[in-house]
């Protein structure tokens, strides 16, 4: 067993932050090797309950659950602030030239390495990530997360039309791909699987049909796409799909709804979309960084909300422009205050904490395995110092509450403040 002492921020089951000013964090390694949180709590009444229990005193630091990014593309690290006028000639202009290349394993392999020490960097310890149509940037990716001992998510990106030569795939064999694929990774330790046409423009109807087979045959993969992000883009799927009811609807005739899939973005959503994210299941993925970046849109919370549809936060990078889970938060934040209907939102503070930690872990069918620092699961956590930067080292110093103190990490903090992760 080991302890840690420092302030703790931990979250119920409902989504309530719990903080103690000074906290004992205790972790157990068990017989598969993971670490995992044994109990939790005020100092004194912990350490009572733990005799000889070797403790590290992490002082004027704050322990907090590690981040998880529900929307990445690690193949699109190299693209992070590329300009575009939007979407469509983003993904032209420098999305498919950049990830072309991972069909050369090494160069998959070295970008693998970078995305990972830099979403650990900024205290990212879980994220279901988009690779490319290559299988080997699947295994690139995995075998760098194994090498970490990371809880990780990703998959071969489907797409066998409207694509360019070196991306497009063959139907009938990318559905060979992804079944290997899953057998090879799939529920490997600590990864996960996720079955993932990158959207429904460029994947057929055979493709998306073969995917929702597959999702039914393995229902605990995970589906991970896009849905909704941009106005030209719903355009093009309604053209498309002439008779179907929506852009989401097409995921839905396809057998692509269902708990542990998740779509990035879902900006335009009316209320029967939202309805039936809630009664399927499935989750979004707000991006707040992107959607600002690409002039998408705003996701509406206040709806998603009320809907009771399940939804966390994702930096999309490169469409989004920072790993940092601390700029995804302060964007979504703008976008509460923004895209609402009126009056804009104030999202609490602990609240967008919830959303990129526990929340996400919620969403993504992962309650009670990460994101809260909850006894029983695993121990990937994230230790903090405010004191880092100067500007929020004063303004921390004066938060009188805990909402005051998370406010002033997520405005002025970024991964300066990240002094250690620690995973199970
Ligand atoms: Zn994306």
């Amino acid at each position: 067993m080991n302890g840690y002492r420092a302030q703790l921020l931990r979250f119920d089951a409902q989504g309530q932050a719990l903080y103690d000013s000074d906290g004992l964090l205790v972790t157990e390694r068990g017989s598969d090797g993971v670490q995992r949180i044994v109990d939790a709590g005020p100092y004194r009444a912990v350490a009572a309950r733990h005799r000889d229990l070797p403790v590290t005193h992490w002082m004027d630091r704050l322990i907090a659950p590690g981040f998880i990014d529900m929307h990445v593309h690690y193949p699109q690290t190299d693209i992070i602030g590329s300009p575009a006028d939007g979407l469509l000639p983003w993904l032209t202009n420098y999305t498919f030239p950049a990830e072309t290349r991972f069909a050369d394993p090494g160069h998959a392999a070295e970008v693998a390495h970078v995305f990972f020490t830099e979403l650990l960097r900024n205290g990212v310890t879980t994220a279901l990530t988009f690779a490319t149509a290559h299988p080997a940037s699947v295994d690139a990716f995995f075998h760098e997360a194994q090498k970490r001992g990371l809880r990780m998510m990703s998959g071969k990106v489907l797409q066998d039309r409207n694509s360019p030569d070196g991306l497009r795939d063959e139907t009938e064999q990318s559905l060979i791909d992804s079944e290997t694929l899953i057998q090879r990774w799939h529920g490997r330790g600590r990864l996960g699987y996720a079955i993932t046409p990158r959207f429904a423009p460029t994947s057929s109807e055979a493709q998306l049909r073969g995917a929702g087979e597959l999702a039914a045959r393995h229902p605990q993969t995970w589906i991970h796409s896009h849905v909704a992000e941009n106005r030209d883009e719903v355009r093009w799927v309604a053209e498309l799909y002439p008779r179907t009811r929506s852009y989401l609807a097409v995921y839905e005739d396809f057998g692509l709804l269902r708990g542990r899939a998740v779509y990035a973005h879902c900006i335009h959503l009316d209320d029967t979309d939202r309805a039936l994210m809630h009664a399927s299941g499935a989750a979004a993925a707000v991006s707040p960084t992107s959607n600002l970046f690409l002039g998408s849109g705003f996701f509406n919370f206040r709806d998603a909300e009320a809907a009771g549809m399940l939804h966390g936060l994702a930096s999309d990078v490169g469409g989004g422009t920072s790993f940092s889970p601390f700029r995804t938060m302060l964007a979504a934040y703008f976008v509460g205050r923004e895209g609402q209907s009126k009056p804009g939102l104030s999202l609490a503070p602990s609240h967008l904490w919830w959303l990129h930690t526990g929340g996400a872990a919620r969403a993504l069918g992962l309650e009670g395995v990460v994101g809260t620092l909850a006894t029983g699961s695993e121990a990937d956590f994230v230790v903090l110092n405010p004191d880092a930067i100067p500007l929020l080292s004063r303004k921390a110093g004066r938060a009188e509450n805990l909402e005051e103190l998370l406010f002033a990490l997520i405005v002025l903090g970024d991964d300066r403040v990240v002094e250690r992760v620690v995973t199970a």
